[in-house]
């Protein structure tokens, strides 16, 4: 940006600035009859009222600041805070950014054709790869304070990992959180337990469901599995096991009420303990559905679209349909690790699929 210089007659003065980038010379000058006028680019663009020499001095400083300090701000590039607040009667959900990384869903979805998964992106302005969010949710009870997966930490690369600094951003700190429920043992889900190895919630109880825990922390299972699935074993057991260590990792099975009202509900099939959470409240209810999907642009409307990280592609089908028919159904909230930040809203039934209608933004007030 350039400076700025200054003259004046003995009834006109003129202040000059020019932006070098932009090339704009923006001028101030005051008429022969005292009246002030701004001058851009040689034009004429306003003119002000008579006012003392050194009133309009002050001002035309201001503006031309100002104007040369807009024709030069560079872009910020950087998202808003990351978190987004949702009530469920008096309990507040939190929705909490992990971050995104791009999901290259031609490699990836399994039962579609290229041209519909190409006409499926196009309707929905995307491009492949998708930039696919990685949420986490917590849940404040007003007893309770309970986190719903925990992002992927170091595991996927540097575009993830800001939950923790996300859930800071929204008012709480870590050592707060009470419990963590993990839908499955994914390293985008549990990544976020640990730090440098060690506990990022050092008061939090981690659960899970037993046939999770049983295949991902099983060395047997690790060992049994092909060279390039072993990966995925290792991070579950590295971010479970500082808090099995420290006992404060426990396991539940089947369709189980961990508190009044949040309720952990089997839906194996993703992974082999896959856990849905349900939290009702006043008559409300929220489902945290993990990764019973991961492409909303192709999978709310044909769920039988499969990705290749699913265990069992067929039964994880089978469950995406059901839960898909019961949501809509009971007009529930659902909150998904992979749905476009902040990752919340409902279901409804369209042609022979559903569509999915984001949460209306709400101020709480
Ligand atoms: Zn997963
Ligand atoms: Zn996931």
């Amino acid at each position: 940006m350039g400076g700025g210089g200054e003259s004046s007659g003995r009834r006109a003065a003129v202040i000059r600035s020019s932006c070098a980038r932009a090339s704009i010379i923006i001028e101030c000058a005051i008429d022969a009859h005292g009246v002030f006028q701004l001058i851009i680019q040689g034009k004429r663009v306003m003119d002000g009222l008579r006012v003392g020499f050194g009133g309009w001095l002050t001002a035309a400083a201001l503006v031309l600041g100002a104007a040369a300090a807009q024709a030069a701000a560079a872009p910020v590039k950087e998202q808003a805070p990351g978190y987004y607040r949702t009530m469920l009667g008096d309990w507040e959900v939190t929705s909490l950014s992990d971050g995104t990384f791009p999901m290259p869903v031609d490699k990836l979805l399994v039962n579609v054709t290229p041209p519909a998964l190409d006409a499926a992106l196009e309707r929905s302005f995307l491009k492949n790869p998708v930039e696919a969010s990685v949420n986490g949710f917590l849940v404040n009870t007003g007893g309770k304070l309970v986190l719903i997966d925990t992002g992927a930490g170091v595991f996927f690369g540097p575009s993830v990992g800001k939950l923790a600094a996300n859930l800071r951003a929204a008012g709480y700190r870590p050592e707060q959180v009470d419990d963590i429920y993990i839908t499955h043992m994914h390293g985008d889900h549990v990544g976020g337990l640990i730090a440098d190895g060690r506990r990022v919630f050092p008061n939090a109880v981690v659960h899970a469901s037993k046939p999770e825990a049983d295949y991902w922390l099983s060395k047997a299972a690790m060992d049994a599995a092909p060279a390039e699935a072993k990966g995925g074993f290792q991070q579950a057991m590295s971010a479970l096991q500082p808090y099995v260590a420290a006992g404060k990792f426990k396991t539940f099975e089947g369709e189980t009420e961990l508190l009044p009202g949040l309720r952990a509900i089997p839906n194996h099939g993703h992974t082999p303990g896959h856990t849905i959470y349900v939290a009702s409240h006043q008559g409300q209810s929220v489902v945290f559905w993990g990764d019973l999907m991961h492409v909303a642009a192709v999978q709310f409307a044909d769920p039988a679209v499969a990705i290749r990280y699913d265990f069992d592609p067929v039964m994880a089908v089978a469950q995406r349909k059901k839960v898909f028919a019961d949501v809509a159904a009971q007009r529930s909230w659902v909150a998904g690790a992979h749905l476009s930040f902040p990752g919340i809203g409902h279901l409804r039934q369209a042609g022979g699929g559903y569509e999915f209608v984001p949460a209306n933004y709400s101020s709480l007030h």
